[in-house]
């Protein structure tokens, strides 16, 4: 039997992996259905990780953190799960492939996914203009326009960040109302960096080989077509959270999740089953950075090694 498994080969279940082999536990599998590295090896540059001080891609920056784990032991399955259940102490991995592995303790890191927009050119300057991250990626547009579409709570509340760094952020959504919290949408609309374009859509994200260079925008009522010269889109219609294999047979969840599948967890990483920890994206209120991630990860291992160690 496995003494921990974690599934996810993120910088959540990659720093957890790390925690728990340097910590002494022998039997820690890695379930990992790709390459180890997670959605930030999507991205073109990070500029953010303490202590990493050069601009890199995320690919290059997360090389070492696979390497660094092997080092000590942990060992990377290639498998995607399917479903992860738990009876009499022990968790079963089931496996897309039919296999089932038995587990002493888990750490659930299979992150997550912001949801695309389906706006023509948004997969072509992905990572090059179009981003759904302001905390990643706002810096890069200092004392420039941006522009943001959504009209959730993310959207306006990472407009509001976007508007200490850029010159001018413009918010279009395709309804003249928005579904925020009363008083987020009251600090966009007294916010004078926030020019609001509603009702409206983007029709089309446009640029060059250096990425993004215009957003041209369609105001629904009118049928006006706008174009907007600008480097940056930033999109927030939703995210995926990675958690649909914690589902039962009985369409119940594993563990306490949030209206938003996210995993609920206290302050050390534990959900509410024994032996079952959560860290990275897939938890609630994930600030969805990798620094918090690792750091999630490395509490969750912590955790699962005392788990261990007391039963
Ligand atoms: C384009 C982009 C740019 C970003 N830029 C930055 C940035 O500049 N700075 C920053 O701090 N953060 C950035 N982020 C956010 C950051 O990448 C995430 O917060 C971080 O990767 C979350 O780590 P995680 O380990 O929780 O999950 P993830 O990175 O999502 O990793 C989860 C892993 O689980 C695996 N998995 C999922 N389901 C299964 C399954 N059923 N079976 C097996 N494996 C599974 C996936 O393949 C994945 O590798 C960016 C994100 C994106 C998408």
């Amino acid at each position: 039997m496995i003494d921990l498994a974690i599934i996810g080969g993120g910088p959540a279940g990659l720093s957890a992996g790390l925690y728990a082999t340097r910590g002494g536990i022998k039997n820690v599998v890695l379930f990992e259905k790709g390459m180890p590295g997670g959605q930030i090896t999507g991205s073109s540059e990070i500029e953010n990780y303490p202590g990493v001080k050069d601009i890199v891609s995320g690919m290059e920056f997360m090389e070492p953190w696979q390497e660094q784990c092997f080092r000590f032991g942990l060992t990377h399955k290639m498998a995607e799960v399917s479903k992860i259940s738990k009876k009499d102490d022990v968790f079963y991995i089931h496996q897309a492939d039919g296999s089932v592995d038995e587990a002493k303790a888990v750490i659930f890191a299979a992150g997550g996914r912001p949801k695309r927009s389906g706006v023509k050119g948004e997969d072509e300057y992905w990572g090059k203009g179009v981003s759904t991250c302001a905390t990643c990626d706002g810096f890069f547009y200092k004392n420039k326009e941006v522009v943001v579409l959504g009209g959730g709570d993310t959207a306006l509340e990472e407009a509001v960040y976007l508007s200490r760094i850029c010159s001018k952020v413009y918010l279009v959504h395709r309804r003249d109302t928005f579904r925020a919290a009363p008083s987020t949408i009251e600090h966009v609309k007294q916010n004078d960096k926030i020019e609001i374009i509603t009702p409206a859509v983007v029709e089309e994200i446009k640029g060059d080989a250096s990425g993004v260079n215009a957003i041209v925008i369609k105001k629904t009522q009118s049928g006006e077509i706008l174009t907007l010269n600008v480097l940056g889109i930033f999109i927030f219609v939703g995210y995926d959270v990675n958690t649909g294999i914690l589902k039962q047979d009985d369409d119940s969840m594993l563990c306490e999740c949030d209206a938003y599948n996210s995993i609920k967890v206290d302050l050390s990483m534990k959900t509410n089953i024994p032996g079952l920890f959560a860290a990275g994206d897939v938890r609630i209120n994930a600030p969805k950075q990798v620094v918090c991630a690792a750091g999630d990860g490395a509490t969750a291992a912590l955790q699962a090694i005392a788990y261990l160690e007391h039963k």
